[in-house]
């Protein structure tokens, strides 16, 4: 086996681990706004409005037009195609308006999951064909970061090694790619929480997918400290009846991610994966309170758990754009707290915020009683095999 590479030039690392630390500096995170037309459809769909062009850019221009304040919370905003292009009603590009605000613009670059023939349905992620051309022109429009989503599955049979392997390699292909075309790759390997599986079975299984991913990247030579991770909380399936308490899922977390993710890398930027926004929130304040080893920065780069009370609040109507805006500082807030370690659960109230899943009520130790409150009852986030 030949051991010969070549590392990045000094710029180009230098460029890449000042990207990466400015993302996740103290008591900041991302906001994933990267929905797929269809995806974004059905959020718009469940509050009542058509999926149109037009309604996508109004509802992502209520997000890029919030008051300058929320980027003491949020660093960077993870953009669909679509929304590279669009702009404000002043003729403002969002991205243009993000950097105004000192907020990192990001760039989803994968396109979407495949299944993978011979699997119990399981899958990979494609996109990889014309990425170095997409990387380059996204980072002429003002993108600094890049995000891949690959899904793992929890059955009695699965992840697979063939689901796992491939996988790996895949993000590790994409990882290399952005770092050649001047963009940190957040990597994006999301063990999904479907299923009846215990927290101790999503711990191994979580270990196991991130230590194969650490294998391939540096079998492709990434530049780790130009890099972000983007893993799942540990966390018990959607289904088992055995809950975890925010302490577990922070235990087990924190552990699984020790035993497998490198000092060099800068920081771990969680999915929000179907909890609802309190539990999200207080699971990365646990996370961040737990007493262990963690050499990275540990936050949020959330979908849902950032996005359900504004949309909501929202609801499509002109006059409630302000409110919406309202709902996106408040959980920008919560969530920056529990970055640092100092959230109050319950502290935070929203349309759909403070709900806990039906069943995770429970879980949540600290949770208030009457802290729960909202237009969305006591409504999850969960979605089955989530597509984003
Ligand atoms: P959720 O926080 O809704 O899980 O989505 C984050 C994301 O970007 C998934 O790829």
């Amino acid at each position: 086996m030949t051991t010969y590479f070549n590392y990045p030039s000094p710029t180009l690392q230098e460029e890449l681990r000042k990207i990466a630390q400015a993302i996740v500096a103290p008591g900041k995170g991302i906001l994933a706004a990267d929905e797929s037309v269809s995806t974004m459809g059905k959020r718009l769909t469940d509050i009542g409005v058509e999926n149109t062009e037009e309604n996508r850019r109004l509802y992502r221009q209520l997000l890029f037009t919030t008051d300058p304040a929320v980027a003491d919370n949020i660093s960077g905003v993870i953009l669909f195609h679509e929304t590279v292009f669009q702009k404000a009603d002043d003729g403002t590009p969002f991205v243009e308006l993000l950097k105004q605000k000192n907020i990192i613009p990001g760039i989803k670059v994968d396109k979407g999951v495949v299944p993978l023939f011979g699997s119990e349905n399981e899958c990979t992620t494609q996109g990889l064909d014309d990425l170095a051309e997409r990387c380059a022109m996204y980072k002429k429009e003002g993108c600094h970061f890049a995000k891949w989503r690959c899904v793992l599955k929890i059955g009695t049979n699965t992840p697979s090694y063939q689901a796992i392997l491939e996988n790996a390699n895949v993000l590790a292909r994409y990882a290399s790619i952005c770092q050649a075309n001047r963009l940190v790759p957040i990597v994006e390997p999301e063990v999904l929480p479907d299923g009846t599986h215990d927290l101790d079975r999503a711990q191994k299984v979580t270990e196991t997918v991130l230590a194969a991913v650490y294998k391939a990247l540096n079998d492709h030579h990434v530049y780790l400290e130009g890099t972000l991770l983007k893993p799942n909380m540990v966390t018990p399936g959607m289904q088992c009846s055995m809950r975890a308490s925010p302490e577990d899922v922070a235990r087990a977390t924190v552990t699984a991610l020790s035993r497998t993710v490198p000092p060099a890398v800068t920081g771990v930027t969680f999915l929000s994966g179907g909890q609802s926004e309190e539990e999200a929130s207080v699971n990365l304040d646990a996370i961040n309170k737990f007493v262990g080893r963690k050499p990275w920065a540990l936050t949020f780069s959330y979908g849902r758990a950032l996005q359900a009370s504004v949309l909501k609040a929202w609801g499509g109507k002109a006059e409630n754009v302000g409110t919406g805006q309202s709902e996106l500082l408040k959980r920008a807030k919560a969530n920056g707290d529990a970055a640092l370690g100092k959230y109050v659960a319950g502290s935070v109230m929203g349309s759909a915020g403070g709900k806990a899943r039906a069943n995770g009520d429970a879980a949540l130790g600290k949770y208030k009683a009457g802290s729960v409150k909202g237009a969305a009852g006591d409504k999850g986030l969960f979605i089955k095999d989530h597509a984003y």
